[in-house]
Formats: C-alpha cells, structure tokens, sequence
C-alpha cells in the first residue's frame, strides 16, 4: 500500500530515456518514489486525481540569496555597484534574526507556490551569526529541499568596500571559518538541507581565505561555490591584479572540480569553458538577473556542447521572480536572441537544465531530478485545460515556454505534500506574509536618506533621480 497514489497524470519524467507517459500513476511510500507507470495497483492512503495535469520532477533553483525577498522595488534597473552601496547596505546592515527568518519564509512561499522543491542560497549576511541558522530552520519548516550555502565577504562587496561595508557586511578570516565549520557541522545532512561555503567571489575574500575555504570544503565534503565572471569589470581588474582571468584565477587557487559551483560564468574565455569542461565543475546560470543588471550574456551552448553541466537560478532579488518557469522560457529565448538559431537553447535542453541539471549542479541528482522508482518523491503537479495550457500537442515546449509558476497546482517533497490545490500545508500564509510585510516596514525604514527618497521620488523624467552620481 502507498502513503500517496497520483493517479491518471501525463508524468513528464526525465528518466534516462526521458519517458512521457499518459495515463501515468505515480506511487509513493517511505519518502520514495515507488512505481512509476500504466498498471500500478490503485492501492493508497492518499489518492490525487492527475488527469488534468502533468507531473514533473520538482524544480531546482540553483542560485539565489533569499533576503532579498524582503527589499524589492528599491535600486532598480541599475547596475549591481552602485547598487549595492547606495541602497543595499544601508538596508541590509539593520538585517537580523527575524529579519532573516521572515525572508526565507517568505522566499520559502514563493518557490513552493511556483513548482520549486529544491534551491541553493548562498547567505552571506552575517551581521548576526544567528541569521543563517533563522534561515536554514525556516527552509527546514517549509519541507524543502535546501543547500545552504555559507558566504564570506572580508575584503568587498560585490568589488566595492567603504565604511559602513566593512563595519557592517564584512567579517574576520577567522571567525568566518569557525562560523562555517560550525554551520556546516550542525546543518549538512540534517533533514533536506545540505551544507555548503560561498566565498563571494575571486575579489570580495583575500586569496588566501579562498585558499582556506576551499581546503575547508574538502576537509567538510561539502560544495564550493563562488560567482565568478559574472561582470566584465571582475574580468579586467583580475587580469590587472593577477594576470589572469577570473574563472583562471579560481583555477590557479585549486577552486575548480566536480564539487564546484561557479555563479554566473557570463565572461568565460574559450579556454575558461576548456577548463570548466576538463575539472568538470558546474556552472549555474542566472539568465534573469543578468540581463536585469546588465551583465550580459552567458556562452550556455558553448559550456554545454564542451560537456559542462549548467543549471538555472534566479539570483537575487534584483530579477524580481523565484519562478523558475520563467527563469527556464528566458534562457532559452536568451539563447536563440544572441545566437539567431532557434536550435541554439531547444525546450528539452530547458526543461533538462530546470530539473535534472540543476540537481547534478546542487550534487543532488542520485535522490531528485526526475520521477523514477528508487529517487525521492520531489514531484509537481501542472494543471493542464486551462485556455493557455490546453491538452494535445508535445508536452515539453507547453511547460516550458507556456507554463507559469501559478499553474502548480500540488508539489511533493520528500513524499510529503507541502502544497495542495494551491493551498502550501506546511507554512501558515497569512501568518508569513504578515510578519514579512512588518520586517519589510521596518528594514525599509532602516535605509536611511537615499532610501526614503528614491520611495518617494516622482514619476522620473529622463534619468531617474535615483540613478544619479
Ligand atoms: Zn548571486
């Protein structure tokens, strides 16, 4: 007998031979995934009617920093610096332990509500070290699948460092590592949450605390994971300082291996993508967030046809979505822009790149990634006969390029219901909106000067107010 029977669906598998069943009946027992298939016995504690929808793995957001769910609609339509000293810092330097535990919940909403069951956030905010463990508990609430990256910034901020940076945002060398050990210790392997370190990127650690962290990851068995070439200044300031480009520097420090993860990797050199290929390290891409802050755009098919796993994320706040439909539909379109091929990012590539590949990204891809007996049960459920998703024709381009996040209708993860006809069972949704609607209030606040006007600022008349020198 099953804990959960879906029964009567379209299962999108991802598979090895990537199987699209109709009439498919999914049964669940124990967390596991235990029949998958036409003749399964009709045999459950739980029975979910899928004939009106697809089931699908659950989706993998490879990279985002959930605090910045609270700060939305302040710095927009910039580029990252000066964003992130003008307005940013003044803000998030006020982020505590509620605040923390208000973001991920509230971060935790959103990608349930939109089909994602599994995610990377790499948490770098330690003006209390308290705020990552809020986090990781909130995630641990939610029931999802969460890799929680531990950052370290003791140099810069995204490249740049004043004052209050350095007093606020920035830690010692050591005790961020004891920090991370700490965490790493307490939450790798706890429940669905695995264990990471983030250096911030090549520029925002001193060389040798890269060098330590990644000794330390090895030391930990757990991912390293740091962005890296996502804007070309990164690029030319490393060739000033090192003689190197960056994801070459990386390289140069013993960062680049199959347990790696390189953020964003828009700038990499043919011989950068060489390398990326030989060390087999993953790469994620952010197709959303870069194209919001200018970053430019990923060689995606260059890194794929080279043999380097690529996943999505959505990055930050500043691409304004955790919803991974849209994150999927615009890497491919992104793709076929710059290349004018239609052929370059195809739907399966996607749908692969949203599943699968971002499960081999997050080292997840022997328990999720696809719905096949023996794999934990991380399932979604699209509702399909609406007018924009009605039944007939191939199912792989109407998820990809006409599916919404509010289209999921169910999500399971670990064989756990977490949301049922869109109602998320395991958070209370007034409750978490309220309390984020409160910290939100009072972080905006916190912005101080810059902050209070760039909200009160007027429609903007040729360049915004906000956007001047
Ligand atoms: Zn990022």
């Amino acid at each position: 007998m099953f804990d959960i029977l879906i029964k009567n669906c379209c299962a999108v598998t991802m598979d090895n031979s990537r199987r699209i069943i109709d009439g498919c009946s999914i049964g669940i027992k124990d967390h596991l995934i235990m029949d998958v298939g036409r003749d399964v016995p009709e045999n459950a504690e739980e029975i979910i009617d899928g004939s009106s929808c697809f089931a699908l793995p659950g989706l993998v957001n490879c990279h985002t920093h959930v605090y910045q769910s609270l700060i939305k609609g302040v710095g927009y339509d910039m580029h990252f610096n000066p964003w992130n000293i003008r307005y940013l810092v003044p803000i998030i330097s006020h982020m505590g332990p509620d605040h923390a535990r208000a973001s991920a919940e509230l971060a935790a909403l959103e990608m349930i509500k939109s089909g994602t069951t599994a995610f990377s956030d790499h948490w770098y905010l330690h003006t209390d070290f308290r705020n990552i463990e809020e986090v990781a508990a909130g995630f641990d609430r939610a029931g999802l699948r969460n890799h929680a990256v531990f950052g370290f910034l003791n140099e810069s901020f995204a490249g740049r460092k004043n004052g209050n940076t350095e007093a606020d945002v920035l830690k010692g060398e050591e005790q961020l590592l004891a920090q991370a050990e700490r965490f790493v210790k307490t939450w790798n392997g706890r429940n669905l949450t695995t264990a990471a370190l983030g250096p911030g990127s090549t520029e925002d650690v001193s060389r040798e605390l890269f060098k330590e962290i990644i000794g330390l990851s090895r030391k930990l068995d757990v991912s390293v994971v740091t962005h890296i070439s996502g804007w070309v200044e990164i690029v030319s300031r490393s060739l000033e300082k090192h003689h190197l480009r960056d994801f070459e520097y990386a390289h140069s420090l013993g960062f680049t291996g199959p347990r790696s993860i390189a953020i964003h990797c828009v700038w990499l050199s043919e011989e950068e993508i060489a390398i990326a290929a030989e060390t087999g390290t993953m790469v994620v891409h952010n197709p959303v967030a870069n194209m919001h802050l200018g970053y430019g755009i990923a060689p995606v098919p260059e890194m794929i046809s080279r043999g380097v796993t690529v996943g999505l994320g959505t990055d930050g706040a500043a691409s304004y979505t955790y919803d991974m439909f849209e994150i999927g539909k615009t890497a491919a379109m992104l793709q076929k822009v710059r290349t004018l091929n239609p052929e370059a990012l195809t739907a399966e590539k996607a749908l692969e790149m949203m599943t699968l590949d971002g499960a081999k990204v997050l080292g997840l891809d022997g328990l999720v990634g696809s719905i096949e007996k023996g794999k934990r049960a991380d399932i979604i459920l699209v509702k399909r006969g609406t007018p924009h998703l009605l039944k007939g024709g191939r199912p792989v381009p109407q998820i990809v390029y006409s599916t919404g996040g509010p289209d999921v209708i169910t999500s399971i993860i670990d064989g756990i219901i977490v949301m049922r006809n869109r109602e998320v069972l395991t958070l209370n949704e007034g409750e978490v909106l309220a309390r984020a609607q409160n910290m939100r209030d009072e972080l905006l606040k916190a912005g101080g000067n810059d902050t209070d006007m760039l909200l009160k600022a007027p429609w903007p008349a040729g360049k915004a107010s906000w956007r001047m020198p």
